[in-house]
């Protein structure tokens, strides 16, 4: 977002800046949940990345890249176009594993591409306005706490009949946090009734169906799979050095650790100096460095490093109006937690969409 922000100093100075991605708008994780829920609008909670870019005179590409040819310096699209770049900065993001998933994804939703939340609502709506449903988010990490929450909020409009939640959170819903925070999540989803099924590992989803490491087999009406996330796979494809889980590796300049004039940011990098967590706070730090450092390449200036900083403040949203705050040793949930991320998510979004 920085950078489109910015674009307008690099075209000034006679570079061409060319943006690509599969949709005319980004929407903002933080607040998804919310979306699903009906707190949020889709236009609330949006960039017009189209717009912007056009704007500041940029080209964008309505395109997935579906690979960087890093000796040509060429990046392809999957409409077969191929784009030439002097610098790249690669923000591709990460999305949900599909590996457990068999067949068509018919009433199933990974929780990312965001927008993607929005169909969900719109079948939601649909199905649990005729009859009573069952809906099943699998995984037990923050986001399906929140996207459980936020189906309930849903549950409650007028028109909905029965909404039946069940969270299959595999050994036990947030492992990796503090037991205060999962005490917290636990006792708010349980008091509506959301139903928490621990020690139980999902092997296979289908439409209709979740079956688990006993093949156990459990019918719904809609899936959410929110299994925690992987680095887009481009990179990896392209034969570039990759971490792990196939996330860009960079060093600690935010650039490909074989190409100095490949970039990434976000989800989508490893950072070589040690892993960081996939959350958006990562993705904000390192944006006024990579900006200034696609910049320094250009005009081979000195490159600035990125230092990931210490501990970040976490917010959940629990979808009653209510959320859990954490930061340091302080812990807290209710709905002073939930004001302070609505305020916090909604300055966001002004600081970046006040120029549409
Ligand atoms: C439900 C949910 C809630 C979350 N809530 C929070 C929160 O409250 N706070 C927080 O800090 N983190 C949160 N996170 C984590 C957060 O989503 C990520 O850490 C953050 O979005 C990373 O930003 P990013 O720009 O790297 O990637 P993304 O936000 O994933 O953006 C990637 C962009 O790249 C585009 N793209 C993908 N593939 C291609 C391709 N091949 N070609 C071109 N474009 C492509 C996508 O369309 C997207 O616009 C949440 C995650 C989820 C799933």
């Amino acid at each position: 977002m920085m950078m489109l922000t910015r674009m307008k100093d690099f075209v000034d100075k006679g570079y061409e800046v060319t943006v690509i991605g599969p949709s005319e708008h980004h929407y903002y994780s933080g607040m998804g949940p919310g979306m699903l829920g009906g707190t949020y609008q889709p236009e609330e909670i949006r960039f017009a990345t189209r717009f912007v870019t056009e704007k500041f005179g940029g080209t964008f590409k309505l395109a997935k890249v579906s690979g960087i040819d890093p000796v040509n310096q060429r990046v392809q699209l999957d409409t077969a176009e191929e784009i030439s770049y002097d610098v790249l900065s690669c923000n591709l993001g990460s999305q949900v594993p599909e590996e457990m998933v068999s067949g068509p994804l018919d009433d199933i939703f990974l929780v990312k591409p965001i927008e993607k939340l929005l169909d969900a609502q719109k079948r939601i709506r649909e199905l649990g306005s005729r009859k009573d449903i069952r809906i099943a988010v699998v995984g037990g990490g923050p986001s399906a706490v929140e996207i459980a929450g936020n189906i309930w909020r849903l549950s409650c409009q007028p028109e909905m009949q029965k909404v039946a939640i069940s969270i299959f959170a595999g050994r036990r819903l947030m492992p990796h946090h503090p037991e205060g925070i999962r005490r917290r999540a636990f006792e708010s989803l349980q008091t509506r009734s959301i139903q928490i099924i621990e020690n139980t590992h999902i092997q296979t989803i289908k439409t209709g169906q979740v079956v688990d490491d006993k093949e156990k087999v459990y019918d719904f009406d809609i899936i959410f799979v929110a299994v925690g996330v992987k680095p887009s796979r481009v990179f990896a494809k392209s034969g570039l050095p990759c971490g792990p889980n196939g996330g860009l590796l960079v060093n600690h300049y935010l650039h490909s650790c074989d190409y100095d004039n490949i970039f990434g940011g976000g989800d989508c990098i490893h950072f070589q100096e040690k892993p960081l967590d996939k959350v958006g706070v990562y993705a904000v730090r390192q944006n006024p460095v990579l900006v200034h450092n696609l910049m320094a390449r250009l005009e081979n200036r000195k490159l600035q490093p990125f230092n990931p900083g210490g501990s970040y403040l976490l917010i959940f949203n629990l979808g009653n109006e209510t959320g859990i705050l954490y930061k340091w040793s302080i812990l807290f949930g209710g709905r002073l937690a939930y004001l302070i991320k609505d305020y916090i998510d909604r300055k966001f979004m002004r600081t970046f969409q006040a120029i549409e």
